[in-house]
């Protein structure tokens, strides 16, 4: 369970970013941080992760305290729109990373070659682990990505509009096979996007951001049948 308790974000003099958001992520859910441009999506998921701090609130892993813990100690895996791979090392080595870096429990060559394997198969690309990245289609590289940050056996698994960039057969595509992976794999995941259709195919519970404040959090049935504000109704209702 991973939880945001009170967030608040303020950016030099402007308008809070974040204005005492509350989420809970449950156990094994797909979360979907869902609002327009500049409603704090990004800034909550960078909170969560350790990479900005609050000016007030915590963050909570399960019971333990992970506000102040740093981004290296809190075990989160990432996947951004422009997430580069690693230019100069194959797929294979790009998912190996976290691994090898481990520090106390580093695992051995053949540990190391089977859990990629693993987790090539997972993300369908068996056959690509000695190819290099721009040898890779756009939504071949985010699959890897999603297997790199993956590999580390992260708490949560956080995702910022991982399939931004691509066009929209593909993006279909790679809804299918997130969802796909989540089921295979429990991990409690929580991805951003601003499209609405995205959210609410995708996700178990949808989170709605409107200008740094949280407006409603429910199933998608519930936002889209019974929207808490005048807000979600409109937002949610530009769905097809
Ligand atoms: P988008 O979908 O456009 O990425 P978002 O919902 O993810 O938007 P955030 O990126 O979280 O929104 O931004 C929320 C607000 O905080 C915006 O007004 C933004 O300009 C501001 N903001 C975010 N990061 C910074 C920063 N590093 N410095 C100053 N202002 C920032």
């Amino acid at each position: 369970r991973v939880q945001a308790i009170g967030i608040t974000k303020r950016f030099g003099s402007d308008d809070a970013a974040l204005n005492g958001v509350d989420v809970e992520v449950r156990s094994g859910e797909l979360m979907a941080l869902l609002g327009p441009s500049g409603s704090g999506k990004t800034t909550l998921l960078r909170v969560i992760a350790g990479l900005e701090t609050p000016d007030s609130g915590r963050v909570m892993f399960g019971d333990e305290d992970a506000t102040d813990i740093p981004v290296r100690k809190r075990r989160v895996g990432f996947v951004f729109q422009h997430y580069a791979l690693f230019r100069h090392m194959t797929v294979f080595d790009n998912i190996a990373f976290g691994l090898r870096v481990r520090g106390r429990e580093r695992p051995s060559r053949a540990e190391i070659a089977a859990r990629v394997g693993e987790l090539l198969r997972l993300v369908q690309l068996e056959e690509y682990g000695r190819r290099r990245p721009n040898q890779l289609s756009g939504g071949q590289r985010q699959r890897i990505a999603l297997a790199r940050a993956l590999a580390v056996d992260p708490r949560v698994l956080l995702l910022d509009e991982p399939f931004g960039a691509l066009d929209a057969r593909v993006r279909k595509d790679l809804r299918r096979s997130l969802r796909d992976i989540h089921d295979a794999t429990g991990r409690t995941t929580i991805f951003v996007t601003h499209d609405q259709d995205e959210a609410l195919e995708l996700a178990d519970r949808v989170a709605i951001l409107n200008n740094g404040i949280l407006e409603q959090i429910g199933t998608p049935d519930e936002v889209h049948d019974h929207p808490a504000s005048a807000f979600v109704m409109s937002f949610v209702g530009e769905s097809s």
